[in-house]
């Protein structure tokens, strides 16, 4: 087992990048550089160790969120895999939450994109300090400049380059470190071959590339006085500023995001990455230099806050994956204290002890028994079985609850029938299995048509999902068409009456209810309320007509879906001596709310994405045309250079198809992103398309 580090020596990071930027491939090479694998791997050969996944090996992009650890210059560095698919933004979530630093990475031809973008506003939510790896710099068309003006331009934030490419394209070869004024260039002297990172070797300063460094590196050396009262008297009078100082300075500037270090490399030749690495050290945060983590007392509205280092144990559970080795596998960020295998803690979210088990260092191809875990590390925790993505684990003397990881709700929805009775049997199996792992993926049985519904945030993410059903719990499944997920609400209070009585010679049933809903704000979900006194309806009564209640809402009464944003009170009721029975209770509260409901003026609601095309501009026209049958609402429009941006709400309902259709209006030369924004009622005329099946 080997030695913990200390705190300040470890870092916390994610790769952030937009697909294809070449995110994975620069984690294996980090991974092969620090020496944790012996082959690097190749995303284009579907061998890399990150991506474990067979879905994500085939489908070449990277799904969920794996931890790894390795270690540069006696630092420990534990990478958090984070997706780059919009589809799985939950993923990105719970990454960003509970990582301290951010390398993101960017095509050098592309510049940034627009799911960078939507990354680097999350990041930028949850406050992670960041640097940037300007990748590819040996493809034809790379620009390292552009790149650098596309960081200011659309990501609004204030780049300082500390290094500068030598060559370009097929003469990439090596950077220039503006700080130290060194040259280096980049050779497979370590015999690796094939792939392997290559080893930096230090060169004389090209002579061709002298004025452009001094350029370069007086913007540096500005940019980094401007965040330095003490600096910038020594750079107004014209005082040598020293490395170490212009290092120190720009650590503290990249804390407080105020600037972003920029570096360049080329992921797939191996060059760059040791450069990347230090400055992983030299600039992203130790788990020692983020703000404590707050959340509230349970039982209380007492807040309450967790600083790194020593403290009573507190950690986070932000993700659950079932794993054919170990089983139910917890990864868990610890915030503050330490906890040792076989310790008791408590699941401060569910109310309930647990029992650590065996606590793993994960490692892109081995695992490792920790005897301690304490205050910043990243681990997986083998044993615990009531804790779920989210949940806050502590000292059942301290307790506390963190902040949860917030995720959105699931827009898209399809039918799964099992083919043959064996695939119905695993079938139940396999989806509580699957949504005990990710928390956008719902399951829910459709009264109405008999038949089991599956939703998540897209297309692809459904087809991973069944395609894991298949290979993973082998039930084979036939899948209908994608559908939007509706939600029903109600726009009133309303009032309505539930009495299930029966009178069948002997034992007779007898149930009565009187509830009252009302409309909550959006993302309120369903509340109920007891406001019954004085034995009107025995307590012991009450859970089931909230089970009731509950249990009716799954399937709404205008098309069957979910009912959400809805306040349910129990006002009345009365109860027979003999005759009255959980169940009968239980009849008389959903009979009382789907007529509350239908009182109430029921409505649907339906998602709205968040859409970003850009396109060059003599397609303008026609993307907004498009956008305009598709019952879009055009929030803003950006011209950068010949490139329009126009971002717009759009029904998910309308959406369907569009990549293909984009693609024949701009041949091709336009793209789009595209996310949950919200729910949204639909117009009557449009509920009714939907509701008699038109659509
Ligand atoms: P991800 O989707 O961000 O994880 O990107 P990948 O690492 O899967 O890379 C996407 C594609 O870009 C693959 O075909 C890689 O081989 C290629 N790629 C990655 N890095 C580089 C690079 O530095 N130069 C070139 N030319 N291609 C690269």
């Amino acid at each position: 087992m080997s030695d913990k580090v200390p705190i300040a020596k470890m870092r916390n990071i994610g790769f952030i990048a937009h697909i294809d930027a070449g995110k994975t491939t620069v984690t294996e090479q980090v991974l092969f550089c620090t020496g944790r694998i012996y082959k690097v791997g190749g995303v284009d050969e579907g061998t890399t160790t990150m991506d474990w996944m067979v879905q994500e090996r085939e489908r070449g992009i990277t799904i969920t969120a794996a931890a790894t650890t390795c270690s540069w210059q006696d630092h420990q560095i534990n990478i958090i895999d984070t997706p780059g698919h919009v589809d799985f933004t939950a993923e990105v979530e719970r990454s960003l939450r509970v990582l301290d630093g951010g390398v993101v990475v960017l095509d050098a031809v592309a510049g940034v994109q627009p799911q960078s973008e939507t990354v680097w506003r999350q990041a930028n939510r949850y406050g992670v300090p960041r640097i940037c790896f300007v990748n590819k710099m040996d493809r034809p068309g790379a620009d390292f400049q552009h790149t650098l003006d596309t960081i200011a331009s659309r990501l609004k934030a204030n780049p300082v380059a500390v290094q500068i490419p030598i060559g370009v394209d097929a003469s990439f070869r090596g950077v220039v470190d503006l700080i130290d004024r060194k040259a280096f260039i980049f050779s497979n002297s370590n015999g690796g071959g094939g792939r392997a990172t290559q080893t930096p070797e230090e060169i004389p300063i090209p002579p061709e590339l002298d004025q452009q460094i001094r350029d370069y590196r007086d913007r540096l050396v500005t940019k980094i006085a401007e965040t330095d009262d003490a600096l910038l008297t020594k750079y107004l009078e014209e005082v040598e500023i020293t490395p170490e100082e212009l290092r120190s300075a720009l650590r503290r500037a990249t804390l407080k995001s105020t600037l972003v270090p920029i570096l360049c490399g080329s992921a797939r030749q191996g060059k760059g990455i040791q450069p990347l690495l230090d400055a992983v050290l030299a600039y992203l945060p130790s788990p020692l230099d983020v703000a404590a983590v707050t959340g509230v007392v349970p039982g209380s509205d007492e807040p309450g806050q967790r600083s790194p280092g020593e403290g009573p144990f507190t950690a986070l559970a932000f993700k659950v994956v079932t794993d054919p080795f170990s089983g139910r596998v917890v990864y868990l960020r610890v915030y503050s204290g330490e906890a040792s295998p076989g310790n008791i803690v408590y699941n401060a979210t569910k109310g309930k002890r647990e029992r650590m088990g065996r606590l793993l260092q994960m490692h892109a191809n081995r695992r490792e028994d920790l005897a301690l875990v304490s205050s910043g590390d990243i681990v997986a925790a083998v044993g615990l079985k009531d804790t779920f993505t989210g949940d806050t684990l502590c000292d059942s003397d301290a307790p506390i609850i963190l902040e949860t990881i917030q995720f959105p709700e699931p827009v898209i929805a399809v039918a799964v029938e099992p083919k043959t009775k064996s695939d119905q049997d695993k079938l139940g199996d396999a989806l509580t299995k699957l949504s005990d792992e990710d928390p956008t993926f719902r399951v829910r049985f459709d009264t109405e048509t008999g038949q089991t519904v599956i939703s998540g945030m897209g297309e692809l993410h459904l087809e991973v999902l069944v395609d894991r059903m298949l290979r993973e719990f082998g039930v084979a499944a036939t899948v209908g068409k994608p559908r939007v997920s509706y939600r029903e609400t109600i726009l009133r209070p309303a009032r309505a009456e539930g009495r299930f009585v029966r009178q069948t010679g002997g034992h007779g049933q007898y149930g009565h209810v009187w509830l009252e809903v009302e409309p909550l704000e959006r993302n309120a979900g369903i509340q109920f309320e007891n406001h019954v006194v004085g034995g009107t309806i025995p307590k012991e009564y009450i859970p089931a007509v909230h089970a009731g209640v509950k249990e009716a809402l799954e399937n709404g009464i205008l098309g069957s879906y979910p009912v959400v944003d809805m306040k349910v009170s129990l006002v009345d009721g009365s109860y027979h001596e003999v005759d009255s029975s959980e169940i009968a209770f239980k009849i008389a509260g959903s009979m009382a709310v789907k007529e509350a409901m239908r009182r109430g003026g029921p409505v649907l609601l339906e998602p709205i994405m968040e859409v970003e095309v850009v396109a060059p501009g003599e397609y303008l026209g026609e993307v907004l045309e498009d956008l305009n049958r598709r019952r879009a609402q055009i929030r803003n429009m950006e011209g950068l250079g010949d490139t329009q941006i126009v971002q717009a709400h759009v029904p998910l309902a309308q959406m369907f198809g569009y990549a293909t259709s984009l693609r024949s209006a701009t041949q091709g030369r336009a793209v789009h992103s595209m996310g949950f924004s919200h729910y949204q009622q639909v117009s009557s005329a449009e509920a009714e398309k939907v509701l008699s099946g038109v659509v």
